[in-house]
Parts: structure tokens; sequence; C-alpha cells
């Protein structure tokens, strides 16, 4: 096994092994690109290390021969007195995780070769900076010393010398604190900062190992749903200075505006600076453009690199560059983090550039930026108070209290506050402040630091860079032009124009939305083209798709809605929704019942009622099936509270004026009352308890398609049973169904080919799916039910109480009731689907359950061969486009 892979080894495919990194700059090493040389240590050696807590045997030497030939070819030796080869140590997992993990620059530097690369650079000033930096680096990274105490000792040295930016700290400076960095660690790490360049690449290494599993990278991978056992790839890579002075510098490009798309030159630069400094945000940088007036010849070629990579990796790229003495150097690139909107019309602009296909358009956009795109935004009408403006870092409209701190915001948002999180800068630490947060505000750093590429990756809104806002953390506010905002403040930050409110702004909805209300007119040039690039991408997932998409809907309003936003129908209508409200005391007459008479009354004056609904609910649906689920809650959910209603009558015997009918609702409550209602006497059950009750309602159904039939309508009713276990069940319901539907046509001179299937959400219907399809047309998975029966937990109880201990310790990497799961539930879905069809091959499949609008689980439903998703009105569209990217 090969541990280690030189830059001219790997390419693009290989980011299992090599990382994205490591596989990025082996593959612009190959196209001929400025990469400074180097070698990969691959994810498997650091796999055996986190395994074992140590390195592969095999390692060290592998590294030695790479390490030598590196030399050879550099003409110099790593840490060499007079003439020091120096190298960082980069970390770089398969996925991004921007500033998770660690990377140290400046490897090799020691007392003994800082003196040789100042004769070398002729530069005494950028020697000692790039040691401060090691020591500084290697301290914080490597031996856990605290950074704030190596910052503090940076400002102490600024103020002493009365200077605003390090840059204006001269050799003899950076040489005292380069005394006192040493201290720090010997205090602090309890041991000296080692001098020996091997021993402190390899220390360096294994601390990128270690960085997999810091809390703060567990926690973003939980969030990004990164697998935690991939490890990190470690790149050694030979230094190349952007702190030689102002003809040298470093900076950070995208090939397009990853908030909108659009062409052009992106990207901010930092003068006389290395590495880190332009993401931290710790000097404020220059537009990328400035770069042409200050070195045109690197401008130029970064530029025809920038075109070379958009072509090669037919995508937006972003790229790290430094600039040595005039030299350009590549030292990062790989294809770019991107706004919701921005992956739309990026992708419909490569489409017309011919470098992708309409299939592979469909592949670079998804479910959950479409959904990102129909969030409401402000109203542009609204009157507001604008505080400032910064840099339009992650789009989103979003309203908080203001808190400066990651653990107030936290702990705020816990006790169901909304809060914006504002910094000066974030850094790693704050990551579970900004996931708390509606949107964060920060008022430095650019469009790439920290805040910018975290928030864009969580789809949060994000303004940053906000210069006009004074941020003081420490006394818990922040003031803009003599104004001051304290913790507690409503502000409102538009991520997708920058600005900043005071108070709450209110929202309107997106123009995505309006778009498929079929409401968009011609606002904002920015929605129609983005409103365009949303259209063209839906007809090529309408295209392809096989998966059906229905709606859940219970009203002719839903339904209309759902319509428009593109349903091919009514997959699941809740006939309980209709017993509310003010029917709700003409179910109690039924419930109560003593006699048939009494029940046939209460079911009588039911029956006009449903009837109307379900006409209307056809007529909006007219020429598309609409599935109307027979009455499946458990009785008492219709009669009062218990506690309650005990209180009234006790009450009400006290003053000896108890009333019969409460007397007898009590006495009905206490009956019904279940230990589980879940599992207790619900869906079919009540309709083979409740004489004549599913009766009535499928009578309601069909006298409703036989009106809209007569008035030449085209109506589509499926009856579905709920919560069937075995197939007797549902012949018994199908028999008297029969005969009223056939009582129905004959009455009214109507064939209606209505059909009659069953919900399949009992781990024994799935069990027993082969017999049941006896019976049933269609199946519908349910599979919310289907979820808490298999696993045993009841859906309303255990999200507030364990998940988020089982979403921790990684039992679940997502909750089973938002995505399938495809090892347990989808599994009987799957035997269940085959199963059904064997008995009856034009058996009507599909799933209702709030799953159907789940990108992830769409694309598993379309696998195993369902006919149709349902799901609520508002995420139909999110189904066609995974519906259409499965198929592509
Ligand atoms: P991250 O993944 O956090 O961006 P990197 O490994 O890319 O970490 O490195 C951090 C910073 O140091 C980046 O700005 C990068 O461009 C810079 N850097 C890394 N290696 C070198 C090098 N060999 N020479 C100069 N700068 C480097
Ligand atoms: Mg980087
Ligand atoms: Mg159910």
């Amino acid at each position: 096994q090969k541990f280690v892979y030189d830059f001219t080894e790997g390419n693009k495919d290989l980011k299992d092994l090599l990382g994205g990194k490591g596989a990025n700059l082996a593959e612009m090493t190959n196209l001929g690109l400025p990469v400074p040389p180097g070698f990969t240590i691959t994810t498997e050696a650091c796999k055996v290390y986190l395994d074992s807590g140590d390195a592969p045997t095999a390692l060290r030497d592998e590294v030695s021969a790479h390490l030598k030939a590196l030399e050879e070819r550099m003409g110099k030796r790593l840490g060499q007195a007079d003439d020091p080869l120096l190298v960082s140590v980069r970390s770089g997992a398969k996925f991004s995780m921007p500033g998770m993990m660690d990377t140290v620059l400046n490897i090799g530097l020691s007392d003994a070769s800082v003196a040789g690369l100042a004769a070398q650079s002729g530069d005494e000033r950028f020697a000692w900076d790039s040691y401060r930096r090691l020591i500084q680096m290697f301290g914080k990274t490597v031996l856990g010393v605290d950074g704030d105490l190596f910052e503090e000792a940076l400002e102490a040295a600024k103020d002493a010398k009365k200077v605003a930016v390090d840059t204006d700290l001269a050799a003899a400076d950076l040489k005292k604190l380069v005394k006192q960095f040493k201290k720090i660690v010997e205090s602090e790490a309890g041991r000296v900062f080692p001098q020996d360049a091997r021993e402190q690449m390899d220390l360096a290494i294994n601390a990128v190992f270690d960085s997999w599993n810091t809390d703060r990278a567990k926690l973003y991978r939980r969030q990004e749903r990164i697998p935690g056992d991939l490890g990190t790839a470690v790149n050694v890579c030979s230094m190349v200075f952007g702190n030689l002075g102002p003809d040298s510098g470093t900076g950070v490009a995208f090939t397009r505006d990853p908030a909108s798309g659009h062409q052009g030159v992106y990207g901010d630069y930092l003068q006389n600076a290395q590495g880190e400094d332009v993401v931290a945000g710790i000097r404020n940088t220059v537009p990328l453009a400035d770069l042409e007036s200050i070195d045109k010849k690197s401008y130029d070629q970064l530029m025809q690199i920038m075109e070379t990579l958009e072509n090669h990796y037919k995508d937006l790229c972003d790229i790290e560059f430094t600039i040595e003495r005039g030299q350009l150097w590549m030292l990062q690139t790989r294809v770019g983090k991107r706004t919701a909107g921005a992956a739309f019309r990026i992708a419909t602009q490569l489409v017309d550039q011919g470098l992708i296909d309409e299939a592979e358009a469909l592949q670079r956009v998804n479910g959950a930026q479409l959904a990102q795109l129909m969030f409401p935004r402000f109203d542009d009408e609204a009157k507001t108070e604008l505080l400032g403006r910064g840099i339009a870092a992650s789009p989103g409209a979003a309203v908080g209290k203001a808190v400066f701190d990651s653990y107030t915001a936290i702990k705020w948002s816990r006790s169901g506050e909304k809060v914006i999180l504002i910094r000066r800068e974030t850094n790693p630490d704050d990551l579970e402040g900004m996931i708390a947060a509606e949107g964060i505000l920060t008022s430095r750093g650019g469009k790439t630091s920290h805040a910018a590429v975290v928030a864009r990756g969580m789809g949060k809104t994000c303004v940053c860079g906000a210069e006009d806002l004074e941020v003081d953390t420490k006394r818990r506010r922040m003031t803009v032009g003599g104004r001051v905002i304290e913790e507690g403040d409503l502000v409102s930050i538009d991520g997708s124009t920058g600005k900043v409110y005071l108070g709450e702004v209110p929202v309107v909805p997106s123009p995505v939305v309006e778009y498929f209300e079929g409401r968009m007119h011609a606002g904002a040039d920015d929605a129609d083209e983005l409103v365009a690039a949303v259209h063209r991408i839906m007809a090529y997932a309408d295209r392809v798709r096989r998966l059906r998409v229905r709606a859940n809907a219970d009203n002719a309003e839903d339904a209309l809605r759902a319509r428009r936003f593109g349903a091919q129908g009514i997959g699941l209508c809740r006939t309980e929704h209709m017993f509310l409200g003010e029917r709700r005391e003409m179910v109690e007459k039924l419930i109560l019942a003593d006699t048939d008479d009494e029940r046939e009354t209460a079911l009588a004056a039911l029956l006009p009622l449903q009837k109307a609904d379900f006409i209307e609910l056809f007529e909006s649906m007219d020429g598309l099936p609409v599935t109307v689920r027979l009455l499946d809650p458990p009785l008492h959910e219709f009669l009062p509270d218990i506690t309650e209603l005990s209180v009234r009558v006790a009450l009400a015997e006290s003053r000896k004026d108890a009333n019969e009918n409460d007397l007898r609702l009590l006495q009905a409550v206490h009956k019904l009352h279940e230990q589980n209602p879940m599992l207790g006497l619900r869906g079919v059950r009540l309709g083979l308890v409740i004489p004549g009750l599913f009766a009535m309602q499928v009578r309601a159904i069909a006298e409703a398609a036989a009106q809209r039939k007569n008035a030449k309508g085209d109506p589509r009713a499926e009856i579905m049973i709920p919560l069937v276990g075995t197939v007797q069940e549902l012949e018994i319901v199908r028999e008297e169904a029969d005969r009223v539907i056939a009582e129905v046509q004959a009455a009214t001179g109507t064939d209606l080919k209505l059909t009659i299937g069953t919900m399949i959400e009992l781990p024994r219907a799935a069990l027993t799916a082969g017999q049941i399809a006896e019976a049933a047309q269609f199946f519908s998975f349910g599979t919310n039910d289907l979820t808490q029966t298999v696993w045993g937990f009841s859906r309303d109880d255990v999200e507030a109480s364990f998940f988020t201990a089982y979403l921790e310790k990684g039992i679940f990497g997502v909750s089973p009731f938002e995505t399938i799961d495809k090892d347990g539930v989808g599994a009987l879905v799957r035997s269940a689907v085959e199963a059904g069809r064997a008995t009856r091959p034009d058996l009507k499949l599909g799933v209702c359950g709030e799953h159907g609008g789940d990108p992830e689980s769409v694309h598993f439903f379309h696998e195993v061969g369902l006919d149709y998703v349902s799901c609520s009105p508002f995420r139909i569209p999110v189904a066609r486009l995974e519906a259409g990217r499965a198929a592509a």
C-alpha cells in the first residue's frame, strides 16, 4: 500500500485518497499550472493513525523518500541553515471543511535557519515575520497553546510601537516577538519549540491527522452530513512567500461570482501578506480587480489560469494564490461553493456555453437549494432604517435579536428567540453559534472570510465586512454612526444586498414562489434572471422524471395552489380535517349514539357536508387523481380533554347541576381513553367498529363524483383505507364500499370508475403485501406511521426527547422521519413493492408520508419503482426537481 503521492502522481478523481486539496493540486500540476512542488499523504494513512493512534510504519520511510526528491528538485534541504527549504503542512479532506482543520506554514525555520532565510531573501524583516508565524501556528495547532496568548503579545508589540498593522513591525520588533513566542510555548506547552525541521514536520503531520477529530470538525460534519470515518489527507507543499514586500501578496479568487453566478473578476487580494491573512479578515483586502494596477503581468496570467480552470472543471472554481516577487503561484483550487441562486444560474449558463448538457445541469442543483430560493425576502416597499451596508455574502432575509457571542446565540435560540450573531469576524469556534443564529453579521472580512464561506455552506443568511459597524464584543453592543445597538435589540440583515437594518423589516414571498404561483411579474432584473434559470431547470426535470408528483391537500385552496406548483393529483386527502371546527359536535353525537337510530341520524347529518367538501376538491383537481383517505385518527381526538371535562363535571356536581350530556361525554371519554392511542382504535379499526361510518364516507365520495360527472367534470377519486394490517380487514371494508358505490352508480346513472386501495403503514401490511394486493388496487406507503411502527417510537414524543442524543452519538445521521431509513423502513417498502406487483402487475404505488418531499427519499422512491410521491404543496417543486435528478 502506497501512502504518499507526489503532486505529479495524482489527479482530481482521487479525492477519496488524496483529499480535495491534494487531488486538485495534482490536477493543476498536471495541467502545467505553476504549483509549488510537494506531495500528499493519503487519507488511508490518516485512518490507520486514527484507528491505532500511530502512523503506519511504512509512512516514515515513504515521507523521507518523497522529501528527499523534493529537496533535490528544489536544490536545498528542509531547514538547511544557510538556505532552508520551507514547507507547509496542510490538511485536506475529501469534502471541503473550511477552516475546520489545521495547516502549519513555514515548517523548517529555526534559530539557525532564520538567518539563512534572511540572507537568501535579502529581507531580514520577512525572515523573522515568517519565523514568528511558524511558532504561532505551530504553538497553537500542534502544541495546543491558546492562540490568544500569541495574538495578545502581537497586539502589545504593535501598541508599544504605536503602529496599527503587523507589516509596520520591523525586524528587531519581530525578533523580540519570536523570543516572547518561544517563552509562551515553553511555559504553556511544557516543552521548547522544536528546532529540528523534520521533527517539526512529523509533529505537524500528526497534528493534521488529529484535527480530523476536533469537536468543531465533528460538529461541522454532522451539520453537512459528511461521514465521520473518511479521514483527512496531508499535503506537504514547498513554501512560496507573499510576505516578501509590496511586490508580493496573497489572494483568493472565484471564476464567477459565487453569489450571482455572473462571470467577472471576483476575489480579494492582500499585498505583503501570507496565507491565512486573507481568509481571517485580519487586514482589509482590496478587490481582486485592483491587482491589475498593482501587478499587471501576474493579473493577466491569473485571468488566463482561471479560464483554463473553468473550462477544465466545467464549473465555478475557487482559487488560492500567492505572488512572490512578481511570480504567480497556485496554492489551491476546487469546484467552489455557491449560493442557491447562483447554482441555478451557473447551471444554465454552462449549458448555454456548451460546457455541460441538460442532464448534467440537473446534477448541478438540488432540492435543498430550490427550497432555499422559496424563502421569503424583505419587502422593498417597507419603511426601513438602514444601519449600514456590508458584503452580500449568503442570501436570505434574517430578522432577530442582536447577540455578540456564540454562547448567547446558543442560549437564546434554545429558549426560542431568533438571534442575529454579530461579530467582528467569526472563527471556527463560532460554529455552534452560527448554527443557532438566524443570520450572521460581521464588520470585517470579504466574500471569502470564514463567516461568508461557512454561512454559504449552511445556507444561512450572512452579511460580512460591514465596516461602518463598530462591534464591541466585550460590552455586548455595536455602534454605527453614533447610534448604539445593544444586545437584544432587533436587527434585520439582507444577505442578498448586504444591507443591515434596525428593527424588524417585513418580508415578502420570493420571486421563485411568485413564479410557481404564476404571479411572477417583471420585477427586479436580478429576480428575472433567476426565475428564468429555475424555469429552465424545472423543464429539464419534468422532461426526464419518471415519478409523478402529487400533493397532500385537504381542501380546494391547497389543491389549487398545489396544481399551480405542478401537482399531478392529490395523493392524500385527510378526511379527519373535515370533521373539525363546527362539525365537532356532530361527531360527538355520532360517538355518543346509543341506538342505531341515533347513529344513523348523526351520520346522515355529516353526509351532505362531506359530499360538499369532495365536490369542491374534485372540481379543483378535475382530470387528476384524488386519493381520499377514510377517517384515521383515534376517536378521542374529537372529544373534549379528559381532565378539563372531569373538572367541569365535578364542579357542576358540587353545585348539583351536572348536565346529562356532559356526564355521557365523560363516560365516553373514559371508555375511549387509550394508553397508546397511536396503536389503538383508529384507521380501518374504526371503520369496522362504528357501523355506517366508512359507508357514509364512501357514499359522500361516490355521490360527489357522480355529481361532478353529471356536470361534465372528470372526477378521478381513489378511496384509501388507512392502517390495514391484514387483507381480511380490507376485504370487509371493500365489500361494503363496493355495495355503496354500486347503489350510487345505479341511482345516478353513472360509471364512476372509483378505485379502492390501502395505505401500507404497518409492518404486517408490508410483510403480507402480496395478500393485501389481492384486495387493493393501489398502495400508498404511509412512511410516517411505518417509521414509527418499524422503529417502535412515536414521532410526537421522541424528537424532543432522545433524538438529539442519538444524532450526537451518530446513531442517525438524520432523523428517520425526515429522510427515509433505507435499510429498515426502506427495505420493507422495497419488498412490499415487489410482492404487491407480483400479485397485481398493474398495482399503482405511491408514498404519502413527509418523506415524499424529502430530496434523498425521493431518489430512493424512484429507485424502488414507485409511480408517484405525494407531499405538501410547498414541497412539490422540490419533489419534481429531485425526481428529475433521480432519473437523469
Ligand atoms: P485551508 O484549507 O484552511 O484554506 P490551507 O492548507 O489552504 O488551509 O492553507 C492556509 C493558507 O495558507 C491558505 O491561504 C494557503 O493559500 C496558504 N498556504 C498553504 N500552503 C502554502 C505554501 N506552500 N506557500 C504559501 N502559502 C501557503
Ligand atoms: Mg485553503
Ligand atoms: Mg398513518
